[in-house]
């Protein structure tokens, strides 16, 4: 049997790492960083079904965090949209999540090596699964874990003029606060940090106002600058999975999911391809065709959609509450997931 080699150990690297361990193919992988550890992100894993995390064997590691059921949207602090989830969306910690599928790839044999940075090479039987490459600078990302903040539903979205911020719920009451905002130069900075003032400069202040008391988990604040989004990213002769191959918008939810259905798409052609019944170039091709089949639709309604969490909290407020009212949720949550 062929080893395959994974360059990077976020959710696609390992959860494809597990899934290829079950099926008795050689797996090393490289992790530039360690675990656990934080890492930017809204850790609400929409699209995820039982069925895809039963396959991946990723169930009982889920069932450490929570179940999400309601959501409910402001626009610029009034409320504009009160939903609830069409499936129970997990809310889970990278700090937690990455940790424990680590820990599942090793017991299952698999060779981790961390602190090993490697470059995405046109070589037989690797896998690119490094996150996202960097794209444009105007976009930067910024989380944190708070205690002590008052939800008014599982997932809050808040939509301000030129960025937005989610409240989701996840493990040991911990509220996870991450939000995109337009990269700009602070005129007030406070000693809350940059999150709560990046919320006020983006017309949030109700929202800074509830953090700025609440307790912030040590270590979990968190940043990201240059952001690119939605494209298949095919540098030729590699075969990338998870954001590595394709970034969905944060707001949708579902980069987590993708990550993890990047893997399940990836694991057959790779099977085939250690079990010395695919050709390496095929592996990929077939790959790829299949990545576009999964996921073509939903990038592409991604990044008609993205600008619009930013735009609709800048209408005046008659007009945010009927949009907000005309707004098919069903329909769009459908498409983008
Ligand atoms: C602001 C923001 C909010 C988000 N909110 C959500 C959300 O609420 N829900 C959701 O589903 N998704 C969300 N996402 C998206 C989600 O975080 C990603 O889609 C997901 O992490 C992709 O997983 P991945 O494994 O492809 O990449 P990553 O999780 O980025 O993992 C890549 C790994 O590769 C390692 N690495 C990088 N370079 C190398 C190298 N050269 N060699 C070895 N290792 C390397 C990194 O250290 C990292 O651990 C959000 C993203 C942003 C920016």
């Amino acid at each position: 049997m062929k080893t395959i080699t994974i360059a990077g150990g976020g959710l696609a690297g390992l959860s494809l790492g597990i899934t290829l361990r079950r099926r008795g193919v050689p797996v090393v992988l490289h992790e530039a960083g360690d675990y656990p550890r934080h890492k930017v992100c809204g850790e609400f894993m929409a699209g995820t079904t039982p069925g895809l995390t039963d396959r991946l064997g990723l169930s009982d590691i889920l069932q450490q965090g929570v179940f999400n059921r309601s959501s409910v949207w402001f626009a610029r602090g009034r409320e504009v949209l009160r939903r609830s989830l069409p499936l129970p969306v997990p809310g889970i910690s990278r700090h937690k999540l990455d940790a424990a599928m680590a820990g599942l790839f090793c017991e299952l044999g698999g060779d981790l090596r961390v602190g090993s940075t490697r470059a995405g090479e046109p070589r037989e039987g690797w896998v690119l699964a490094t996150g996202r490459p960097p794209g444009e600078p105007r976009w930067i990302g910024l989380k944190a874990h708070f205690a002590g903040v008052e939800t008014v539903a599982d997932l809050e979205m808040h939509l301000g003029r030129g960025g937005y911020a989610g409240l989701a719920r996840i493990e040991e009451g911990w509220v996870n606060v991450c939000g995109l905002f337009r990269a700009r130069r602070l005129k007030k900075r406070t000693d809350a940090g940059i999150l709560p003032d990046y919320l006020d400069a983006c017309g949030l202040a109700g929202l800074a106002d509830r953090l700025r008391p609440a307790r912030q988990r040590e270590g979990s604040g968190k940043a990201v600058a240059r952001m690119g989004f939605s494209r298949f990213h095919s540098p030729p002769g590699i075969l990338a999975i998870g954001d590595a191959c394709a970034a969905i918008p944060p707001f949708t939810g579902n980069g987590m999911t993708m990550a993890l259905e990047s893997a399940d798409t990836a694991v057959g052609p790779l099977t085939f391809f250690a079990e010395g019944q695919l050709e390496w170039s095929d592996t990929i091709r077939q790959t790829r065709h299949l990545l576009n089949q999964r996921f073509g639709q939903r990038l592409r309604a991604a990044r008609v959609l993205h600008p619009l969490p930013t735009r609709l909290g800048q209408l005046p407020f008659p007009l945010m509450r009927v949009a907000g009212s005309l707004i098919p949720f069903n329909l769009l949550y459908r498409a983008l997931h």
